[in-house]
């Protein structure tokens, strides 16, 4: 489409997702001077920035808190220009007849060509009293972040699907013993895993079982299990809890829009395009095995290299 054709617009991009693929995104566009904002929500918070302490993102090897590596990728950003919006997006729309995206937000509709979703995944928590008064505190949600700080000691990984095993393996580098409470008397995880899981020793399973409560004074002490099948109830001492029983993308507002898997994450290929015209997903909150602050950064910068491909072929521009 030759650009005197196209419609008016507002934006190149908008960039919906204040974490890190939606900041790194923000960087690279911004950067390449294309006409972009992004919006990130009011009422919500990036996962990362509840993050206590970051190891392993490269180039910091003292770590870092969430909160404050997020407040450099948007001191960065900020530098290259980016606009930002901190408010809900409540609606997204396109008409197959035009290039342009409608994106609703505190009552108003901004015009854009392409648009990055990048509004991540929630751990699904097992709501259990206990679980949020210790986050960050002996309760955790991520292995490969947390791990490290429970060498020699006695953890417990709830779950028993591939991300309960794979991260109840990984965790024996660490931990002195790792106890798996599953609810079934099976694993739901691949063959492969829980064949690995079995043959290690620093593993044991509390099979039929549900945590009722997370026990601690100022950090986890230990867990109550219920054994759904007998309803008898005991205690488990440990000093982290790793919960791993799925996790939930915040895709909402794109349903209807765009391919997701089953469990609502956005379908892309590996150069984060999906099958939406001039819309492209990064981070958590697309379809994909590991999910990193490092990941979900080169997804962004990925997403706006094809947002910008598209963008220059929309305009007429390429070369
Ligand atoms: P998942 O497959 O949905 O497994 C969740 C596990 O948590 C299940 O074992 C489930 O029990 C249990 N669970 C759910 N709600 C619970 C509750 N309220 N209380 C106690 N237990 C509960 O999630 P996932 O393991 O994170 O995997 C997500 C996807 O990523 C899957 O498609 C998986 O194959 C894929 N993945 C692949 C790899 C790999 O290939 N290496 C690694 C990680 C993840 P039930 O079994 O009884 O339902």
């Amino acid at each position: 489409m030759k650009q005197g054709t196209l419609p008016e617009y507002d934006y190149d991009i908008i960039i919906i997702g204040g974490g890190p693929a939606g900041y790194t995104a923000g960087i690279y566009a911004a950067r390449a001077a294309l006409k972009t904002l992004l919006i990130e929500g009011e009422s919500s918070v990036s996962q990362i920035t509840i993050t206590d302490m970051i190891e392993n993102y490269p180039g910091i090897p003292e770590g870092i808190g969430g909160f404050e590596l997020m407040q450099l990728f948007k001191k960065q950003a900020l530098k290259f220009g980016l606009e930002i919006l901190s408010k809900d997006v409540t609606g997204i729309k396109k008409s197959s007849a035009s290039p342009v995206w409608e994106v609703t937000s505190s009552d108003k509709v901004f015009k854009t060509l392409s648009i990055i979703a990048a509004t991540g995944a929630m751990w699904r928590s097992l709501g259990v009293s206990g679980e949020s008064e210790f986050a960050g505190k002996g309760v955790s949600y991520c292995a490969t972040c947390d791990g490290p700080f429970y060498r020699n000691r006695d953890v417990i990984v709830v779950g028993g699907g591939d991300t309960a095993i794979q991260e109840a393996l990984f965790l024996t580098h660490f931990a002195k013993k790792v106890v798996v409470i599953h609810r079934r008397d099976r694993l739901r995880a691949a063959g492969m895993l829980q064949s690995r899981a079995f043959a290690e020793k620093k593993i044991e399973f509390v099979w039929n079982s549900t945590v009722s409560e997370i026990t601690g004074t100022d950090f986890v002490t230990g867990v109550k299990v219920k054994n759904i099948q007998t309803g008898g109830l005991s205690e488990i001492s440990a000093d982290g809890i790793f919960i791993f029983v799925g996790r939930l993308p915040y895709t909402e507002i794109f349903k209807g829009l765009v391919e997701t898997d089953k469990t609502g994450f956005i379908v892309t290929d590996e150069n984060m395009r999906t099958n939406a015209q001039g819309l492209f997903a990064a981070g958590d909150c697309r379809a994909k095995l590991f999910r990193q602050v490092v990941t979900a950064a080169g997804d962004g910068a990925n997403a706006v290299n094809s947002a910008e491909l598209y963008i220059d072929e929309v305009k007429g521009q390429t070369y």
